[in-house]
C-alpha cells in the first residue's frame, strides 16, 4: 500500500498521531467535496424548481455544521431528479437546436442577402444539420448564428441608406414629370404643335430618367420654336406697321408737292387775272371810242373767263388727287388696325394661358406672384388687412396610386372648383403646384379666417367622390397666416406653411391658423 492510501485509511494499530493525521485528511477532503458540490449545485440554479429546492436543502446540510445523513437523503432525491432531467434536457436541447436551425435557414432564404453572407449561412446550416450536440456544446453555434444575423442587419441598414436617395430621386423624378406636363399643357393649349402633343402623350405613359431628359430636350426645342414663331409674328406686324407708315408718309409728301404746284398755278392765274383787270382799266382810261372799248373789254373778259376755267379745272384735279390719297390712306390704316387687333387678341390669349393652370383652369403660380405683389403693395400703402392660406390635399399620392393619374387629375379639378365656391370674388385662389393651392384674402384679418377655412375644409370633405364604383372621402389640410408689421411675402408664406405642417402632424383634415407674428 502506498503512503497516500495509507494516510487515508484509519487503522486500529495506528499511533494516535497518525490517526489524527488521517482524520484531518478526511476532514479536508470532505470540505473540498462539499465546496465542490456547493459550486456545482449553484450551476444548476434555476434549471428546474424541484431541483432548486433540493439543491437549496443540500447546500443547507453541507455548510456550517454539516448533516451528512440529511445530505445523503437530498443526494439520493437529487440523483433521481437528475436522471429524469437528463431526458428532459435532451429534448430541450433538440428543440433549441431545431429552433436555431430554422432561424438560420430563414436567414439563408432571404433574397436580399449579399452573396458572401449567403454562402457563409449555407455553410453554417450544413454544420448545424450534421451535429446533434449537448446543450453546452451548442453555445458556440448560437454565437455564430448571432454574428450572421448581425451581418445581415448591417447589410440591410446600409442598403436602406443607399436606397434612401433612390426614393428621393424617384419622388423628384415624379415631380419633374408633373411640372413638365403642366408646362406642356400650358403651351399646347396655346399652340397646335404636333411635337407638344407627342411629349404630352409620352409624359402620360411614364418615363425612365433618360426618357424624361429626352422629353425636357424636346420641350426646350418646341419652346424655342414657339418663341421664334412669336417673334416672327411680331416682326411681321412691325414691318407692316413700318410699310404703312412709309406709304402714308410718301403719299403726304406727294400731296404736299401737288399742293405746291397747284398753289403756283393759282398764283399765276391770279397774276393773269390782275393783268387782265389792269388791261380793262387802261382801256377804260385811254379809249374814247365806245365801240373800240367794247371790243377791247370783250377780249379781256374772254381771257379772264378762260383763266377762271383753267383754274376751276386745276382745283377739281387737286381735289380728286386728295380724295384718292385719303381713300388710300384710310384703307391702309384699317388693314393695320385689323392686324393690330389680331395681335392684341393673341397677346391677351397668351397672357391668359401663361397665368392660368391648364388642368384646373384657375390662376397658376405666376398669376399668384403678380397678385401677391399687388396686394402686398396695397397692404403696405393703405394698412388694410391681408391674409394667406395654403391648402394641401391629404394622402394625394395614394389617390394617384389607387385610382391612377387620371383619377388624381379629376380630383384636383373638382377640389379647385369647390374651393372657389367658398370664396368671395375679392379673394384670390391659385394652384401653387401639384396638389397644393394658395389663397389670398385681401381686407381680411387672420382672426376672421376660421369660418371661411372651416367652410372650405368641410366643403371638400363632403364631396361625394366615386372611383371604381366606390365612394371615397377626400380631405384637405389648411395652414394660414396674416401679414404683420414688417413682414414680407416670404415670411408670411413660411408661417402659413409651418401651420400647414402642424395641421398634417395633428392628424390632417384640419385647419391650423397662425395667429401670432
Ligand atoms: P400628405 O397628406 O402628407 O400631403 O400626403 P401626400 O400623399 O399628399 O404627399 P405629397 O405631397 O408628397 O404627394 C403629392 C403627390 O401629388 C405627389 C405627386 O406625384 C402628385 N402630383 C403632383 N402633381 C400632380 C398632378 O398634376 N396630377 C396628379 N394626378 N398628381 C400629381
Ligand atoms: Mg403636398
Ligand atoms: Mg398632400
Amino acid at each position: 500500500m502506498d503512503n497516500e492510501s495509507q494516510s487515508n485509511t484509519l487503522r486500529a494499530d495506528m499511533s494516535p498521531q497518525n490517526q489524527q493525521k488521517v482524520l484531518r485528511n478526511f476532514k479536508h477532503q470532505i470540505d473540498t467535496l462539499s465546496q465542490f458540490i456547493l459550486r456545482l449545485s449553484k450551476f444548476y440554479d434555476g434549471f428546474n424548481p424541484l431541483l432548486d429546492r433540493e439543491l437549496h436543502a443540500l447546500r443547507g446540510h453541507l455548510v456550517g455544521k454539516m448533516n451528512f445523513a440529511m445530505a445523503e437523503v437530498c443526494i439520493s432525491k437529487l440523483t433521481g431528479l437528475l436522471i429524469e432531467n437528463a431526458d428532459f434536457s435532451k429534448q430541450q436541447n433538440a428543440k433549441v437546436h431545431g429552433l436555431l436551425e430554422n432561424a438560420v435557414s430563414e436567414l439563408q432564404r432571404n433574397k436580399s442577402l449579399p452573396k458572401e453572407l449567403k454562402e457563409d449561412t449555407q455553410q453554417f446550416l450544413l454544420t448545424l444539420q450534421q451535429s446533434h450536440t449537448s446543450l453546452f456544446s451548442s453555445y458556440p453555434y448560437f454565437d455564430q448564428a448571432l454574428s450572421l444575423y448581425q451581418r445581415a442587419l448591417q447589410s440591410s441598414v446600409s442598403k436602406d441608406q443607399a436606397e434612401q436617395p433612390e426614393a428621393e430621386e424617384e419622388s423628384f423624378h415624379q415631380q419633374l414629370v408633373w411640372e413638365l406636363r403642366d408646362l406642356v399643357l400650358q403651351l399646347s393649349s396655346a399652340s397646335k404643335e404636333q411635337e407638344l402633343q407627342e411629349i404630352r402623350q409620352r409624359l402620360e405613359q411614364g418615363l425612365t430618367h433618360n426618357q424624361l431628359l429626352e422629353c425636357c430636350l424636346l420641350l426646350v426645342r418646341a419652346l424655342s420654336k414657339e418663341v421664334l414663331k412669336d417673334r416672327k409674328q411680331a416682326e411681321r406686324f412691325i414691318s407692316s406697321l413700318h410699310n404703312t407708315l412709309g406709304n402714308v408718309s410718301q403719299a403726304v409728301g406727294r400731296s404736299l408737292k401737288d399742293s405746291q404746284a397747284a398753289y403756283q398755278l393759282k398764283v399765276q392765274n391770279n397774276q393773269q387775272l390782275r393783268q387782265q383787270l389792269k388791261g380793262i382799266e387802261l382801256a377804260v382810261d385811254e379809249t374814247q371810242d365806245i365801240a373800240l372799248l367794247k371790243q377791247q373789254a370783250g377780249e379781256y373778259l374772254n381771257k379772264m373767263a378762260s383763266t377762271l376755267d383753267s383754274r376751276e379745272r386745276a382745283d377739281k384735279e387737286e381735289q380728286l388727287v386728295l380724295m384718292n390719297l385719303l381713300r388710300e390712306m384710310k384703307d391702309q390704316l384699317s388693314a393695320l388696325e385689323k392686324e393690330a387687333s389680331e395681335y392684341k387678341q393673341k397677346l391677351l390669349q397668351q397672357k391668359y394661358h401663361s397665368h392660368h393652370d391648364p388642368l384646373t383652369q384657375i390662376p397658376n403660380r405666376y398669376a399668384y406672384n403678380d397678385r401677391v405683389e399687388l396686394e402686398y403693395r396695397r397692404w403696405r400703402r393703405y394698412g388694410t388687412n391681408l391674409s394667406m392660406a395654403l391648402v394641401d390635399v391629404d394622402y394625394f399620392k395614394s389617390i394617384n396610386d389607387r385610382y391612377g393619374h387620371a383619377g388624381g387629375d379629376k380630383t384636383l379639378q373638382v377640389i379647385a372648383q369647390n374651393i372657389s365656391k367658398c370664396l368671395r370674388s375679392t379673394d384670390f385662389l391659385a394652384r401653387w403646384g401639384g396638389e397644393e393651392f394658395v389663397i389670398l384674402f385681401p381686407q381680411t384679418a387672420v382672426n376672421e379666417l376660421d369660418a371661411v377655412l372651416e367652410k372650405v375644409r368641410l366643403q371638400i370633405e363632403k364631396i361625394p367622390f366615386r372611383f371604381k364604383e366606390q365612394a371615397v372621402t377626400i380631405t384637405v389640410s389648411i395652414g394660414a397666416a396674416g401679414f404683420n408689421r414688417e413682414d414680407d411675402v416670404e415670411a408670411v408664406f413660411e408661417r402659413a406653411d409651418r401651420a400647414l405642417y402642424d395641421a398634417k402632424n395633428q392628424g390632417r383634415n384640419r385647419c391650423v391658423i397662425n395667429k401670432g407674428s
